[in-house]
């Protein structure tokens, strides 16, 4: 027996309102990024545990539907008492499995609640519209009705967050869900599940799978699922949307990114520079809204990356429990291999390497860590512009104008955020509204949008109509009906009509 496998958790799914373990032999590894051990087992689920938890799901579904919005939202409402009082617990466990410092894995959380708080709002949200007396006694009123089971397959770099994107929406509105969690950071979703039982939602409403491709083609494949919400990579999102529609499923799919920063020579510099070094190595750049490309205008870029070189000087790159961290080790030893791979391959296509997160000394270290990477002189050509590197590496372009800056973000084939930093109100506006791209920040590094409005990106960063959470997740896990009402009065019937129904 190996090093720690006395002491490994055993990470198993939730159907019915249980831990359950399933029949499936296939297990993989869960590491703490910080030291590099191996700290869990996660079960994988095949086709059978799959069809177990939509099973449970469907079963809970008439019930669960027919349940008054009023008293979905009051689950939520003890959902959301339940998630403070745990509010630490679940960052720890994130911290362990992800490697992000505590104060940003505590983030997280918090931005997840924040969607749990709106979706208390479900009577409101799910009220609609009535027009009384559209001619002849008639009146139409619309419904937004829940689809049925619905499922969220969810990438390793929020582990509480973009399930709690999906979920509580999607359960309010009348569904009942399928989560399948990153295999890499998969203990978050367990705890989450006890909360909701906790908080009163019945059995089987809610269900975890844990898994990897073969539990995510079983649930593309499934009759019984409507919907599917992805996030993930751009390739997985890709395959999920054309498997998941090829299969009648209503599909939402959130992908990749390479976010620029524009800075323009008007913009407070330290400001810009504080704001680049948060959104380029905050969760060692492990974000789908981290800025990954510096775009600096005219003659700023000198003066700008001397800023940031000293703030890279100045970052703790350590384990997440320690308070004093800045910076956290990379999910696993594979994707530090894969970031690697990239700042070697910036080197040899030429550009000028400013600070060389390899040879930090927590590079050196026992788990995953990997020092900040700057590249100056970068070109749109290169591939370390081109590829979405999901590390601490932040590229420098440099062009001569505001043109030529919206030129290269806009030829970018990722759409997801992008920021400027100026201090002239006309170029923030004009640049608000030419740049292609789905959250835009003046002077805000990180544009996610709070939970009342909605999440997504432009071009291959999302696939599919509705953007997440927000009206747009309303949207999303309802369906539409209009319905048309006359209580005909016998006397006044004129007989057959048989020309197409107009207003009189
Ligand atoms: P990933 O695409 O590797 O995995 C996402 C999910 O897909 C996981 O649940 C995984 O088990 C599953 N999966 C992986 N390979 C699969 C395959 N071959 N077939 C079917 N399913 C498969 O992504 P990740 O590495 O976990 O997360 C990082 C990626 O997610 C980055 O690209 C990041 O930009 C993106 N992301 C996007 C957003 C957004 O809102 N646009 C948010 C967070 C993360």
């Amino acid at each position: 027996m190996g090093k720690n496998e006395a002491a490994l958790a055993d990470i198993t799914h939730w159907i019915g309102g249980a831990r359950v373990a399933g029949m499936a032999s296939r297990t993989g590894k869960v590491f703490n990024p910080a030291t590099g051990d191996v700290t869990g087992s996660v079960r994988l689920a095949d086709a059978v545990t799959v069809d177990a938890a939509v099973s449970a799901a469907l079963a809970a579904f008439p019930a669960w539907s027919e349940t008054s919005p009023l008293n979905r939202a009051r689950v939520m409402f003890r959902f959301k008492e339940l998630l403070e009082r745990n509010h630490e617990a679940l960052a720890s466990i994130i911290t362990h499995e992800h490697g992000k410092v505590f104060s940003d894995a505590k983030g997280e959380v918090q931005r997840g609640i924040e969607v749990v708080e709106f979706a208390c709002g479900a009577p409101q949200l799910l009220k609609t519209q009535f027009s009384d007396n559209i001619g002849g006694g008639i009146d139409n009123y619309s419904l937004r009705q829940p689809l049925g089971v619905v499922a969220g397959i969810t990438p390793f770099n929020f582990p509480v967050m973009v399930p709690m994107w999906m979920f509580p929406l999607a359960l309010v509105c009348g569904n009942t869900f399928v989560l399948k969690p990153s295999e890499r950071d998969p203990s978050a979703s367990l705890l989450l599940a006890e909360l909701l039982q906790e908080a009163g939602l019945p059995d089987g409403a809610f269900n975890v799978v844990q898994g990897d491709k073969e539990a995510v083609d079983a649930i593309l494949t499934h009759s019984h699922i409507a919907a599917v919400s992805f996030v993930g990579s751009t390739p997985i999102a890709e395959y999920i949307q054309a498997e998941g529609t090829r299969h009648g499923k209503r599909v939402q799919a959130l992908g990749g990114a390479k976010n620029h920063m524009v800075v323009m020579s008007d913009a407070d510099l330290d400001h810009a520079a504080d704001a680049l070094v948060g959104a380029a190595y905050g969760s060692a750049g492990e974000r789908c809204m981290a800025i990954s490309v510096c775009v600096a205008v005219g003659d700023v870029a000198d003066a700008l990356i001397g800023k940031v070189k000293t703030r890279i000087g100045a970052l703790t790159i350590t384990g997440g429990m320690d308070a004093r961290a800045d910076m956290g080790p990379l999910v696993t030893a594979a994707h530090r291999e894969k970031v690697l791979g990239y700042i070697d391959c910036g080197v040899t296509e030429g550009a000028s390497i400013v600070c060389d997160g390899r040879s930090h000394q927590a590079a050196t270290q026992a788990g995953f860590f990997l020092g900040a990477t700057l590249f100056d002189n970068v070109e749109p050509t290169m591939r370390i512009y081109r590829e979405e590197i999901f590390g601490p590496v932040l590229c420098v372009v440099r062009v001569p104008n505001l043109a030529a800056a919206l030129e290269v973000v806009n030829s970018h084939e990722y759409g997801n955020g992008v920021a400027i930093y100026t201090s002239d109100g006309g170029t923030a506006r004009s640049f608000g509204r030419a740049v292609h791209a789905g959250m835009v920040g003046i002077n805000v590094p990180i544009p996610v949008p709070m939970a009342f409005h909605s999440f997504g990106g432009w071009k291959r960063s999302m696939f599919g109509d509705h953007h997440a959470y927000g009206e747009e997740g309303v949207r999303f896990y309802t369906r539409y009906k209009s319905v048309m009402q006359r209580w005909p009065d016998a006397a006044a019937s004129k007989g057959p009509e048989f020309a197409m129904p107009v207003n009189k």
